[in-house]
């Protein structure tokens, strides 16, 4: 085998394992906040916002949810997206956290 041939083969190898790859990040599910986290209990942070303890958390208000917070990085549609306060992990549209602020 000559060198080109097999400069040709190793570059060829390496784009397909690269495209599986690229293409296994893009399927793969999104890291989600769990109610039990550390900074997610730091915050009063529930996948479930009408769970929230009120007694705890009197800001809450019915209505308030993760999907209507402006950090919320999703539309209202989506059943969760990424949210900076945790880093980028994924929360619940549903949920809700003590640093709630409206949507403009
Ligand atoms: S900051 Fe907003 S989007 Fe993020 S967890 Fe708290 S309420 Fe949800």
């Amino acid at each position: 085998m000559n060198q080109q041939r097999r400069t040709f083969i190793i570059y060829a190898a390496s784009a397909s394992s690269f495209a599986a790859t690229a293409a296994f990040a893009q399927n793969a599910a999104p890291e989600l906040v769990k109610d039990s986290d550390a900074n997610a209990v730091a915050l009063g942070y529930s996948s479930d916002g009408s769970k929230t303890d009120v007694k705890k958390y009197p800001q809450y208000a019915v209505g308030q949810s993760c999907s209507g917070c402006t950090l919320y990085g999703g539309t209202a549609k989506d059943a969760s997206a990424a949210c900076p306060i945790f880093g980028g992990k994924h929360v619940s549209g549903k949920g809700w956290c003590s640093a709630w602020a409206k949507k403009a």
